[in-house]
């Protein structure tokens, strides 16, 4: 039987493999490529009071921007770390979205990545707080 690992991957793993899998993807020769496109992770979840979900999310984003020097189109990475609350009427539900500069997708993959941590240590510290005060319940349909 397949062990189910016990912890979440590390912010780093996440978004160099999600590098990765774009650059093949760009590589492939697929008949349609799409140079846009958003990779989503979810990198922490916390229980409210009311027991409310609060996702602290990462989007790997990619896209492309015109380079002046090479007069051509360039591949991009952008990464970019929010905090939700899925409570029903919570009154603060999102936290701001941070995002890291634009970073070639050719570049050091560890360091885009390296980038991104202290944006993931901050929306997830705001998760972490609202947790602990939310009383918003979760929505149930109703
Ligand atoms: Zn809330």
């Amino acid at each position: 039987m397949p062990r189910r690992p016990t912890f979440a991957p590390d912010i780093t793993e996440t978004v160099t493999e999600s590098i990765r899998d774009h650059r093949e993807y760009l590589a492939s020769g697929a008949r349609c490529i799409s140079h846009h496109s958003t990779d989503k992770e979810v990198v922490g979840r916390f229980s409210a009071v009311a027991e409310a979900v609060v996702e602290a999310e990462l989007h790997i984003k990619f896209g492309q921007r015109y380079s002046k020097t090479t007069w051509s189109d360039e591949d991009t990475v952008q990464v970019a770390a929010l905090a939700q609350c899925t409570g029903h009427g919570c009154t603060d539900p999102y936290h701001e979205v941070l995002t890291t500069d634009a970073f070639l997708l050719d570049a050091d993959a560890a360091e885009t990545a390296q980038a991104a941590l202290p944006l993931v240590a901050t929306v997830r510290s705001w998760a972490q707080k609202h947790a602990e005060v939310c009383r918003a319940l979760p929505y149930d349909g109703r």
